[in-house]
């Protein structure tokens, strides 16, 4: 195994920047903005080496231009002319090396929230931007319920332990929505308890894992009763299929 160690650097109001640490040596992904990536980099003595991005949004890519002004450092990042400081343009099982990590990334395609979303994957770690988050997924702005629905079960497929880096603070909100789109799931209740506790404390939710996620998150559980029960019910017509049942629940979160 290798000794990477992950941080969480804050942005916005709810982003989080994760900084893969080894030595005196940084990564960072999807740096929607410079300054808290500097001040941390400052404070903790390291070098900034990679740049990764997961998708083109503002909140993810934003700092890339100010990070790449004071280190000449790769990009790695979707097949997407949007973000014009990419420099190694990156497709489905394409594989890359963080030489000062001596460590090895594969990258998913995940489209759904972006037509060009990907995620890094490596060590037992995944970096899934804004398409899986805890308990729950992202909005399909460039996508349809069935890529969604693709891209999901390519994470799903991953190792149980595998460890879960999404681009946001949502699991509360995320846990609210998933304790009506499955209210007979224990889970539930047990994880809520455990976020909360973090929360009260300002300390992240996150990482989680993919077994916590098919354990708990409705939009791993599409084909699941009780997510179908719910999803029929507010969709006002029985639906049978688990894409039509995540386009439901989808839909549903967003004006919940
Ligand atoms: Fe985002
Ligand atoms: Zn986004």
């Amino acid at each position: 195994m290798n000794d990477i160690r992950v941080f969480p650097v804050r942005a916005f109001h709810d982003n989080y920047i994760w900084v893969l640490r080894r030595g005196d040596n940084a990564a960072v992904v999807d740096p929607g903005d410079a300054r808290p990536v500097l001040d941390y980099l400052r404070a903790e003595k390291l070098k900034l080496t990679a740049i990764l991005n997961t998708h083109h949004h503002a909140d993810h890519v934003g700092g890339n231009a100010e990070l790449l002004q004071h280190y000449k450092i790769p990009v790695y990042g979707p097949c997407d002319e949007r973000i014009p400081t990419v420099s190694q343009r990156l497709r489905a099982s394409d594989r890359f090396t963080l030489a000062e990590f001596e460590f090895e990334f594969s990258v998913l395609e995940i489209p759904g929230h972006t037509r060009s979303h990907i995620a890094f994957y490596g060590g037992g770690m995944l970096f899934c931007g804004d398409t899986l988050f805890a308990c729950g997924c992202g909005r399909l702005f460039e996508g349809t319920p069935q890529q969604m629905h693709t891209s999901l079960s390519k994470l799903a497929a991953l190792p149980d332990a595998t460890r879960v880096y999404c681009g946001h603070e949502y699991t509360l909100s995320n846990i609210r929505f998933a304790k009506a789109a499955e209210a007979a799931n224990p889970e539930l209740a047990k994880w809520e308890r455990t976020a909360s506790a973090l929360r009260a404390r300002d300390e992240p939710t996150l990482p989680s894992t993919i077994g916590q996620e098919k354990a708990a998150n409705p939009f791993l559980r599409c084909d699941q009763p009780g997510v179908i029960a719910a999803a029929s019910q507010h969709a006002g017509k029985p639906l049978t299929d688990p894409v039509s049942v995540l386009g439901a629940i989808r839909d549903w979160k967003n004006n919940f």
